[in-house]
């Protein structure tokens, strides 16, 4: 069957997300999305199992998110930020500040999820500076971590996964430290933390911040590990007066059991990134939350101002969503939801364990992540994928499922079964 023109173009003409021009790997043209289910220009329909990389939470097309961007629409798509204001902003700026932990206080809306770590990163730097220690401008952090595509995002990231070497002598050089071994629901242990302590002992004179993803290591390697962990760094950080900066960008709104993953260690960051599921994955947006502490310094330093404001910096229209969307979770069972999910990936993917090119197998939340030995052969793989109903995005030696929290115990299983069917048929 010939191909429609436009898809025809897309081939020689558009960039994916990691992606390279003419490279044969099948692409599929979508046509519509509702619920769970994802429907393809031949008609197909697919399952959903990555909420469209940890956003859609309450799955595609849903009546409130609608009528929430339809409302908005009517007063106004967006005008700038600056000098003006609008109520979308504020309403959602004061949910945000009531769901996220006690010390955050201030709210910066950033256009994606690699801005506000931008941001939180020169937030970091402008507080030390005003604080008349401009030696403090360099970041810790933990391998396998991932933090955005921008440039001190990546800086950040984890340096082989993040293509360093590529970069090597272009990007900022930020300290990093082996990525914690204990996994979740363990302890610490003393060797656990003890490079983390190290470095913090050794360079806390140039640090700004260490920056973490809580909990849950995403897109640098799915890892889960312990809370303990996070607890330890925190008080650290406090113990050498460095900022504690936390990337919940995959995590917040309840993807891992709780709001936030940093409430599985009780403790809350100097600074903090949100974004994907924040508008119910129907615009982008992100915020950078941080404490009046840093938020009053940098703003009496100099130069008296936070040196940070995109065009479509609050979009009305993406905070309305957001803010209808945060509505919709809230006034849902989402934490048992999420304990459905939970028990249902654990169920499901059982099986997968039973595998000999299987090396783990592991459930946080409503993350399922099965892991191979070998690097999967994404073109053959993603179209088996679709083959059998679904919709699951592998990389590397990663499948892994993230389905969105409304997902039937049905539509689960039909998920996780496709996962087992697949990955058993593709025997390395
Ligand atoms: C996706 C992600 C980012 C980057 O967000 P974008 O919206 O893609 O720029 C940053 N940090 C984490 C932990 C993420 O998962």
């Amino acid at each position: 069957m010939a191909l429609a023109p436009w898809i025809e173009f897309d081939r020689g003409h558009l960039w994916h997300p990691y992606s390279a021009m003419g490279s044969g790997l099948p692409i599929f043209p979508v046509v519509s999305a509702s619920g769970v289910r994802i429907r393809l220009a031949d008609g197909r329909e697919l399952i959903d199992g990555m909420s469209s990389w940890w956003s859609a939470i309450h799955g595609y097309n849903h009546p409130v998110l609608n009528r929430a961007v339809n409302q908005q629409l009517q007063a106004m798509a967006h005008v700038m930020f600056g000098g003006l204001t609008h109520q979308p902003a504020a309403d959602l700026a004061r949910r945000l500040v009531e769901l996220t932990p006690q010390p955050l206080e201030t709210v910066f809306f950033a256009d994606s999820g690699s801005v506000s770590v931008e941001v939180a990163l020169k937030m970091a730097i402008q507080y030390w500076h005003a604080r008349g220690l401009p030696r403090k401008k360099r970041f810790l952090t933990v391998r396998n971590g991932y933090h955005g595509d921008t440039w001190h995002a990546m800086s950040v990231t984890d340096p082989e996964n993040g293509m360093h070497t590529l970069f090597r002598g272009a990007l900022p050089r930020q300290h990093f430290v082996p990525a914690p071994r204990c996994r979740f629901g363990e302890p610490c242990s003393p060797e656990d933390i003890a490079p983390m302590e190290q470095a913090l002992i050794r360079v806390h004179d140039e640090l700004a911040a260490v920056i973490i993803e809580p909990v849950v290591q995403g897109a640098g390697g799915m890892r889960f590990y312990s809370a303990d962990y996070l607890r330890q760094l925190h008080a650290l950080c406090e113990r050498h007066d460095v900022l504690l900066i936390l990337d919940e960008i995959a995590t917040g709104f309840g993807r891992t059991g709780k709001m936030f993953a940093c409430e599985h260690a009780d403790i809350a960051p100097d600074i903090l990134c949100v974004g994907k599921a924040l508008t119910g994955g129907y615009m982008s947006l992100a915020a950078t939350l941080t404490t009046q502490e840093v938020s009053q310094t940098i703003s009496r330093g100099m130069p008296g101002l936070f040196m940070h404001g995109p065009t479509f910096m609050a979009n009305p229209l993406a905070c309305a969503t957001a803010l209808a969307s945060l509505e919709l979770l809230l006034e849902s069972p989402w934490q048992g939801r999420i304990r459905q999910l939970e028990m249902g990936l654990k169920s499901g993917l059982a099986p997968c364990r039973e595998m000999a090119w299987v090396s783990d197998v592991r459930v946080l939340g409503g993350i399922g992540v099965v892991e191979l030995r070998d690097a999967v052969d994404l073109k053959t793989i993603q179209r088996s994928f679709v083959d059998a109903g679904v919709w699951v995005r592998p990389f590397g030696r990663l499948v892994y499922l993230m389905p969105p929290y409304v997902i039937s115990e049905e539509d689960l299983q039909d998920l996780t079964g496709a996962v087992v069917e697949v990955v058993g048929g593709h025997a390395v």
